[in-house]
């Protein structure tokens, strides 16, 4: 069934689809007065709706029933990535999203090769955000998840190191596996700390640990940059019942 978001709340039992997502059901789907979809208001509610009638460019539909979003997971997880090369970072936010993170925030690592003018990077910001709404509806996820501001990496341990489980994902972490650091602990929120293509250098390892962050592994393979969030996230969202 279609799924969107709505910007405000539905009104009397109506709401309003205006928009992107609005074209999308008129003249994208061409839904006919009468079908039924799915509205989000991003704060957990979804809403059972029935389309009623265009309105212009804005889409009017009948709220049939409200529920609980279900697409939600009971962990906050904030991905940390270490700015990629080229389009990779479409690809980690999509996934992300579908995983279940709330948060995404870019970080630019000594080790990205990558290193977009200001201008650039507001412009691939507004890219990866519009790709986090995109997936949060295709996936039924109950709010939009954000893509913070880039960082830089130390700014980034600070931010990560506020949450219950600050995970750094160190390749050359030897002694403590992700799961060892997750088992037995209920954490409401966990941050994960990724390196771009070329690992993190050093003395980046050194800024998480003073921080506060965890070291640690993710197995005796290296997983590409794209491949280590998610595996990450996967693990994450299996050790506290949330896959
Ligand atoms: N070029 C580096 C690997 C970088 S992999 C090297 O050859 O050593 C990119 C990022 O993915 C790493 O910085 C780390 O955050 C994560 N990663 C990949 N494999 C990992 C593993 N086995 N354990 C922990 N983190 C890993």
């Amino acid at each position: 069934m279609p799924r969107f978001f709505i910007d405000s709340p539905p009104v009397d039992g109506k709401a309003v689809v205006t928009g992107e997502d609005a074209h999308h059901m008129l003249k994208v789907l061409r839904m006919k007065a009468g079908e039924s979809l799915i509205l989000c208001d991003g704060q957990g509610h979804d809403y059972s709706c029935t389309f009623m009638q265009a309105n212009g460019d804005t889409a009017e539909c009948q709220v049939q029933e409200v529920l609980p979003s279900q697409g939600e997971p009971n962990v906050r997880v904030t991905l940390y990535m270490g700015l990629p090369k080229g389009d990779k970072m479409d690809f980690i936010v999509q996934k992300a999203v579908e995983l279940g993170a709330v948060e995404i925030v870019p970080f630019l690592a000594e080790r990205s090769v990558s290193r977009p003018d200001a201008k650039t990077l507001r412009k691939k910001c507004e890219r990866w955000r519009k790709i986090a709404r995109e997936a949060a509806m295709q996936c039924g996820r109950g709010c939009v998840p954000v893509v913070g501001e880039p960082l830089t990496q130390k700014q980034a341990a600070e931010q990560a190191a506020t949450c219950d489980a600050p995970l750094f994902l160190y390749e050359d972490e030897r002694e403590v596996g992700i799961r060892q650091a997750l088992r037995g602990k209920q954490p409401r929120s966990v941050a994960l700390m990724i390196g771009p293509e070329g690992g993190f250098a050093p003395a980046e390892a050194e800024t998480a640990k003073q921080a506060g962050m965890q070291s640690v592994s993710l197995g005796p393979r290296i997983l590409r940059c794209e491949t280590a969030p998610l595996a990450a996230l996967s693990v994450v969202m299996y050790e506290t019942g949330n896959l």
